[in-house]
């Protein structure tokens, strides 16, 4: 399960309005990219895409990222 550059075609386009999840976007964990696609598994890696956030434990990881200076695009997702 590798990112194989498909997903920058799906790649899905934010809005200011509401978060990716909101507006059925999913996550790819492998390609670190929010794809517009309404598959279960990413078109481009295989891997299960995530469609909702997972509460209190994904808060927590996102906390982390962001302490570590990791985050990318993800800051609107808990707004
Ligand atoms: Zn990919
Ligand atoms: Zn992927």
């Amino acid at each position: 399960m590798t990112c194989k550059g498909i997903c920058t075609r799906h790649k899905a386009i934010r809005t200011k309005k509401s978060s990716h999840y909101l507006a059925g976007h999913r996550r790819c964990q492998i390609c670190s990219i929010f794809i517009q696609w309404n598959g279960i598994f990413c078109p481009c890696c295989g891997y299960r895409l995530r469609s909702k956030p997972r509460g209190k434990i994904y808060k927590e990881k996102f906390n982390e990222n962001k302490k570590n200076g990791k985050i990318e695009d993800q800051t609107i997702i808990i707004t």
